[in-house]
């Protein structure tokens, strides 16, 4: 007993040293973690994952400028050829109108190509994923990867891909995960 007790102080000092810069080690891991998730580079993942926990939007705006609710067709479901059904709406509007995104969202693609010819995909609340298709061009500096608020720009009304030929409108989609909703009833709930 003699012999051990003066260690007891130092073995406990050391001891809460350890645990003291542990904790500091964890305390600095949280703040860099903290910091890079804030950092604009994160800003998509972080917006993903917000995304993914929001609810579906129980109304949607008219993704092109100018354009009433009423004055969209319901052709959601429509036949198109022998095997195709039209999974979605038709914005008529001048070409050049611009295009905007109905919700938040982040951009996932922008093509040219197939039957939606310029198109931008946006991935918006509750993995719902927007479609804006026959675009005459791309808002300036659009990327995929961009985080954008509902009413951003994406594009301008034009008659792309099998629209070619046809009056300029906005073929504008949404899908959830059991494939096409039709967008209109939402779009009609706006008061
Ligand atoms: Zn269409």
């Amino acid at each position: 007993m003699p012999a051990t007790a003066p260690n007891l102080p130092r073995r406990f000092a050391r001891a809460l040293a350890r645990t003291l810069l542990g904790l500091l080690w964890l305390a600095l891991l949280a703040l860099g973690a903290l910091w890079a998730w804030r950092q604009p580079f994160m800003e998509r993942a972080r917006t993903l994952w917000e995304l993914s926990r929001m609810p579906p939007p129980a109304t949607l705006p008219v993704p092109v400028q100018s354009v009433a609710p009423r004055q969209v067709a319901d052709t959601f479901g429509a036949p198109r050829g022998a095997d195709r059904r039209h999974e979605g709406v038709d914005i008529f509007a001048p070409r050049g109108t611009p295009v905007t995104s109905t919700t938040r969202g982040v951009v996932v693609a922008i093509n040219d190509r197939g039957l939606g010819g310029r198109q931008v995909w946006v991935l918006g609340p509750a993995g719902e994923r927007h479609y804006y298709a026959h675009l005459d061009d791309w808002a300036p500096g659009l990327a995929e990867g961009d985080v954008v608020e509902a009413g951003a720009a994406l594009g301008t009304v034009g008659n792309s891909g099998n629209a070619r030929g046809t009056p300029p409108h906005l073929h504008y989609g949404v899908y959830g995960s059991d494939g096409a909703l039709d967008p209109l009833p939402r779009m009609r709930a706006v008061r």
